[in-house]
């Protein structure tokens, strides 16, 4: 089997494939603009196309997958396509970030098709702080989403909060209290300035750091090992506590030396990094094979040198007009 490897040795066994970017929710940092954002592109990748994607990548020796969107969950064929990638030979772990709200539906019948875990978006544990993050969602729907993917095994169950200064940065503390009882995994990430709205992005930005001081003062932190999967955050645990603490800094200690992933969108654009706008449509190469392992040798090239990206966070950041919704975080 082949391996992918960039110039800078970084090594890449990471595709995260965005399947929809319609979302039913209205997260302020990812959408946009505040209404009409439920957006409708539509035309994305149907189940045969993403098969397509993942079989190539396999050969090309990514074994992991990560499903994302938009918010997956509302793909009516979901449970099918992790069913179909799971049988792909070189796969071995088919992961899922969403918010959580349709799990109580869907969290066993995707176990059962072979999806291993699930990243949880959660921003706050008070309703109120809840709605106004996500303009109107509702914390109880989330929570429920969380305890079934608990029970439907799909563990560890991450969640994901991104840090924001005057909004949630006051729940750092009773974010990391869940640790302490349970086998979860919460993860703290910066606020990139992504949908273009540098306005709100200077208002609540947070450098990670923030959240690591506010952990310490619930316990003396221990460093822990990363999850086998490996990715972008530093991990930690409260001393005594069952789960850990990540803390993920795009911005304030960037990870691009150690990037391993890919990404595609949900029209099939593969990207090559977060902070590029550069893409290869590899909807018309889905016929050949070949053509598509061509695809990503190529989208290797444009990964940036990791140590020159710029400091600046909003020329990094390159604003994509769509916002994270259309890349998938
Ligand atoms: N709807 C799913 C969810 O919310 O988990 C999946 C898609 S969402 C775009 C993927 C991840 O991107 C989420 O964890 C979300 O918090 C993160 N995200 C979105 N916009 C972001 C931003 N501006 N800065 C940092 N993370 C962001
Ligand atoms: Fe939807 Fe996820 Fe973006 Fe929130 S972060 S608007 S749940 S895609």
């Amino acid at each position: 089997m082949a391996s992918l490897a960039d110039k800078f040795g970084r090594q890449i066994s990471y595709l995260r494939i965005s399947v929809i970017d319609r979302c039913n929710l209205n997260c302020f940092y990812c959408m946009p603009v505040a209404s009409g954002c439920r957006r409708i592109m539509g035309d994305e990748l149907n189940l045969d196309e993403i098969i397509r994607i993942v079989r190539a990548a396999a050969v090309c020796g990514i074994s992991k997958i990560r499903l994302t969107g938009g918010e997956p969950l509302l793909r009516p064929d979901l449970v099918r396509i992790v069913k179909n990638i799971s049988a792909i030979p070189g796969i071995t772990d088919i992961s899922l970030t969403t918010n959580g709200l349709l799990l109580p539906k869907l969290a066993r019948p995707l176990a059962v098709a072979g999806l291993n875990r699930v990243n949880i978006s959660l921003d706050s544990l008070q309703s109120e702080v809840f709605r106004r993050i996500t303009r109107g969602g509702e914390l109880e729907d989330a929570i429920a989403g969380l305890q079934a993917a608990y029970e439907a095994g799909l563990t560890p169950v991450k969640i994901n909060a991104v840090l924001l200064k005057g909004i949630n940065d006051g729940e750092v503390a009773d974010f990391a209290r869940l640790t302490l009882e349970r086998d979860i995994h919460v993860r703290f990430i910066e606020f990139m300035p992504i949908s273009g709205d540098s306005h709100n992005w200077k208002k609540h930005y947070q450098p990670i750091d923030t959240a690591i001081k506010l952990c310490a003062q619930v316990a003396p932190l221990i460093e822990a090992d990363s999850p086998a999967n490996g990715g972008p955050a530093r991990y930690f645990r409260l001393k005594g506590g069952k789960g850990k603490l990540g803390f993920i800094s795009p911005l304030s200690r960037h990870f691009c030396s150690q990037c391993n992933r890919l990404r595609v969108t949900a029209q099939g654009k593969l990207r090559a990094c977060l902070f590029s706008q550069e893409e290869i449509d590899l909807r018309p190469l889905l016929g050949q094979e070949v053509e598509v392992i061509r695809a990503f040798s190529q989208a290797l090239t444009a990964k940036p040198d990791p140590t020159r990206l710029d400091s600046d966070p909003l020329v990094r950041c390159q604003p994509n007009s769509f916002g994270m919704v259309s890349i998938g975080g």
